[in-house]
């Protein structure tokens, strides 16, 4: 099953995407993921995405289609994949349309929150991050969030109208408790 989930930061894309790979047995490529051990290992796109990543902007979309790329020709995401924090822009929907060539997504999952929480969400997480002695994310901040708010409504948002054109947009309330949208989820692509 190829996945993708739509979502603004703090929605839960994550969290969900997790699960969802636990309970359907395939990988959850997360560009922001592969993003972060980038700028952690100092290779040349981690030094390319550091700062864009701190002030809450998009890399370039060349650099994460290369990283998919690259992901989705690996063996284990040949029975399928969940794609989390990918596509972020049309063109990226585009190049991964071309990249599967002919291998259609099987649905496109967009996570809907009330923008008043997710600021509360993040910085939820970062406060939990802080406790547990684990790294704060660089762009787990109000400032941050507020470009990431931006090039979400900006840049992502046309998605939904992109996907719900070829028939595959589901849309999740994600304002519900972490199990319930899990379930959701799984009943959506039944
Ligand atoms: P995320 O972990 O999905 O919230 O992503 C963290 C940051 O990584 C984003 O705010 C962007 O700076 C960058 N990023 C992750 N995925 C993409 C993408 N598909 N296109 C552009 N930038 C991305």
């Amino acid at each position: 099953m190829r996945l993708v989930l739509l979502g603004p930061p703090g929605a839960g894309k994550g969290t969900q995407a997790f699960r969802l790979s636990q309970i359907l047995a395939i990988p959850q490529l997360s560009t922001g993921d592969m993003l972060r051990a980038a700028v952690s290992a100092g290779t040349a796109i981690g030094r390319e995405a550091a700062e864009i990543m701190e002030r809450g902007g998009l890399v370039p979309d060349q650099l994460v289609v290369d990283l998919i790329v690259e992901r989705i020709a690996q063996p284990d995401a040949v029975r399928g994949f969940i794609l989390d924090g990918f596509p972020r822009t049309v063109t990226q929907a585009e190049a991964l349309d071309e990249v599967l060539d002919g291998n259609k997504l099987d649905c496109v999952l967009e996570l809907k929150v009330d923008e008043r929480q997710l600021l509360d969400r993040i910085l939820g997480r970062a406060k939990q991050a802080l406790a547990n002695g684990d790294t704060v994310r660089a762009d787990d901040n109000a400032e941050a969030l507020s470009a990431r708010l931006r090039a979400y409504a900006d840049q992502t948002r046309p998605l939904t109208h992109y996907y719900e054109t070829k028939g595959l947009l589901k849309a999740i309330d994600a304002s519900v408790p972490i199990d319930r949208v899990t379930a959701e989820l799984v009943e959506a692509i039944q």
